[in-house]
């Protein structure tokens, strides 16, 4: 039995197709449909599913999700008609006859998945193969497979606990990077979170319950952030199409902790919120105001406008803290077109626009042709494998150790970085690596498809010098905690009043951290830069005040914050650019200043006529004003710039 409801009947699945009937549009070809619909239900009526009902409300639950999608009549048919060729005695032939050759056609590719997926050897490397061989052809074939394998998933509880096991995993491995990579997010994000549970049912238990007990609660807390912006929104007289609040997969946010060694508490993106809005520079218009009333994480803002993704995603995300919850909240803004892209990925081009149209669509699936292309010429699995896996992933390489085993980093990790990643212990102890067989230090940086041996010393042990090389959170926290462990006991801090009494912290509240001091090696003007450098773990995390200026601040390889003296000047300093168009350029602008540690207090942008930007920053007075407008002054971009002091009034 399904968890939420008791086994159909055939009335009760009919009853289904009636409102599912009743919400498709004329412009279907809607007596068709319900030809097929009793075609189907005819041809499963001696089959039941693993939950006991009726088999064909599995082909309409498919076909429901396929529709909404937005995928038109052909892919509807084809939908019911998907599993008739394999569990029944009727023939290609005879669908090709009765519905027609696209239909056929479209039936095939997913009998001919199905057949591969359920033959024993080489069984995920071939599944994937045809699936992508298959829609490389006729991409719908590919977006009704992932309807099919999310209902499939929707339905597991009812087998047997290794044969979930090895769906869930297949799932995970080959299903969700597809979904992924042709931009169907909502789709991956399911058929993570229903495959993680199979896969590892503790831990799923475990980040659900941390992640806020249950759904409802998190929509509440959700809600509350909401209103917050909504506020600000109508404040500023802003007009949006939606504001809308979305929680975090708990898959995604398992992998956060896993890959990063991070708590939950440190996770930025629990919870998200997505504004829709009428134009792109309302896109940054819309930033500014959010930038201006909340408080946010420069090195969290990403202009995915500007620079799109692969697959054509486009947004803007940036995190700001919430006081509402008390808590980060990623805010994602997009135009409506880039949120259907986002939403629906490649399967939107059949709703909203005509292929024709759109050049991009050729572009968005070269990577299956090329896969297509590649697959002709080379006949070795294995190879073929690790070409797709590099594929899926952008921002990722493929490692193997010398037994084969796969392992993952992000791009320019070293040999130390693989080390860690295989093991700690290894890591410690590593001395040298053999690269495809070659000899190498440590530092050496991996490209994708390399296999990786670590030589180690049974007496070896970190280095302070291998924090400048390594690449990932993972490795650089387990060498700080072996080297912090080894140097010095206990810290001996004694909490200064005096100081912080004077002291406002830019992002998170002092109270966030138990302990705080200042340098030794540092002397304080008031009014002069300064900045907190995060130390320890846990009860013991503190907060060291040093100058901007001190050797000792400006090297360290632990986390910084922004700090400011509580009072503050009473002036602002206004920059007024005028901008010629260039990708990227917002990012640039904030670079400059997030790398100088000054925060901007509000940005404010629009679209002029000629196509030239103006925008509009201010910030505290005193923040190296010159520095910032030399800087400025140098980007190829900049056609205007102006300062103008602000009097501020409290
Ligand atoms: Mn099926």
């Amino acid at each position: 039995m399904t968890e939420e409801n008791k086994i159909k009947t055939i009335k009760d699945i009919d009853l289904d197709f009636e409102k599912f009937y009743g919400i498709i549009k004329p412009e279907f070809d809607k007596k068709t449909i319900r030809i097929t619909y009793e075609y189907a239900k005819k041809a499963h009526r001696l089959q039941n599913r693993a939950t006991g009902e009726p088999y064909i409300s599995h082909p309409l639950a498919v076909a429901t999700m396929v529709h909404s999608l937005g995928l038109d009549t052909i892919s509807i048919l084809a939908a019911l008609l998907h599993d008739v060729v394999e569990d029944t005695e009727i023939t290609s032939g005879e669908i090709k006859e009765k519905f027609g050759e696209e239909v056929g056609l479209i039936v095939d590719g997913l009998t001919k998945i199905d057949g591969f997926a359920k033959n024993k050897s080489d069984q995920k490397i071939e599944a994937l193969r045809k699936v992508l061989l298959a829609s490389a052809k006729d991409i719908r074939i590919l977006v009704i497979k992932l309807c099919d394998r999310l209902h499939n998933m929707r339905t597991l509880g009812v087998m047997r606990p290794d044969k979930k096991e090895r769906i869930a995993k297949e799932t995970m491995l080959i299903y969700a990077p597809i979904a992924q990579k042709i931009g169907l997010y909502s789709i991956k994000w399911e058929l993570e979170d229903l495959s993680f549970k199979y896969i590892n049912p503790d831990m799923y238990q475990f980040v659900k319950e941390k992640v806020h007990m249950t759904r409802s609660d998190r929509e509440e807390v959700l809600n509350k952030a909401v209103d917050e912006i909504k506020k600000v929104l109508d404040i500023n007289k802003f007009s949006y199409k939606t504001v809308l609040g979305r929680p975090k997969n708990f898959y995604s946010i398992y992998k956060k902790i896993k890959d990063n060694a991070k708590t939950f508490e440190d996770i930025y993106d629990l919870y998200a919120i997505r504004i829709t809005v009428g134009s792109i520079s309302d896109c940054y218009t819309l930033l500014g105001h959010i930038h201006e009333k909340f408080q946010a994480f420069p090195d969290r803002l990403k202009d995915y406008i500007a620079n799109p993704k692969l697959n054509g995603y486009q947004s803007i995300h940036t995190t700001i803290f919430s006081k509402a919850i008390n808590c980060p909240v990623e805010i994602q803004i997009r135009t409506e077109d880039m949120h259907k892209l986002a939403e629906f990925g490649v399967a939107a081009h059949w709703r909203y626009k005509s292929l024709k149209e759109d050049k991009k669509f050729e572009k968005k699936i070269a990577w299956l042709r090329e896969v297509m292309l590649w697959e002709k010429e080379h006949k070795d699995n294995d190879e073929f494998m690790k070409l797709l896996r590099f594929d899926f992933f952008e921002d990722e390489m493929f490692l193997f150790t010398p037994k084969n085993d796969v392992i993952v980093l992000p791009e320019n990790a070293t040999v130390l970085d693989f080390a860690y990643s295989v093991h700690t212990e290894i890591g410690e102890r590593a001395l040298k690596g053999k690269v495809n067989g070659a000899m190498c230090t440590l530092d050496k940086s991996l490209k994708s498809g390399d296999i990786v041996e670590i030589i180690t010393n049974q007496n070896g042990k970190p280095s302070e010098k291998w924090l400048k090389f390594v690449v990932t959170n993972k490795a650089r926290i387990k060498i700080r905690n072996t080297l912090h462990l080894k140097k010095s006991g206990p810290a001996n801090i004694t909490v200064d009043d005096e100081l912080f009494s004077t002291l406002k912290l830019k992002i998170k509240s002092l109270s966030d951290f138990k302990k705080s001091r200042k340098a030794g090696c540092c002397e304080f003007k008031y009014n002069e830069e300064i900045v907190g450098v995060i130390g320890g773990k846990g009860k013991d995390k503190e907060i060291v005040v040093h100058s901007v200026e001190c050797d000792n601040a400006k090297f360290t390889i632990n986390e910084k914050i922004g700090l400011k003296w509580k009072e503050m000047k009473t002036k602002e300093i206004v920059f007024e650019l005028v901008l010629t168009d260039k990708i990227g350029l917002l990012m640039d602008i904030l670079n400059l200043f997030a790398s100088r540690n000054v925060s901007i207090n509000s940005i404010n942008s629009k679209v002029l006529r000629n196509g030239d930007t103006s925008m509009t920053l201010t910030l505290e007075e005193g923040n190296h004003v010159e520095v910032i407008e030399k800087k400025l002054r140098e980007f190829s971009f900049v056609r205007s710039l102006k300062i103008k002091k602000k009097l501020f009034n409290f």
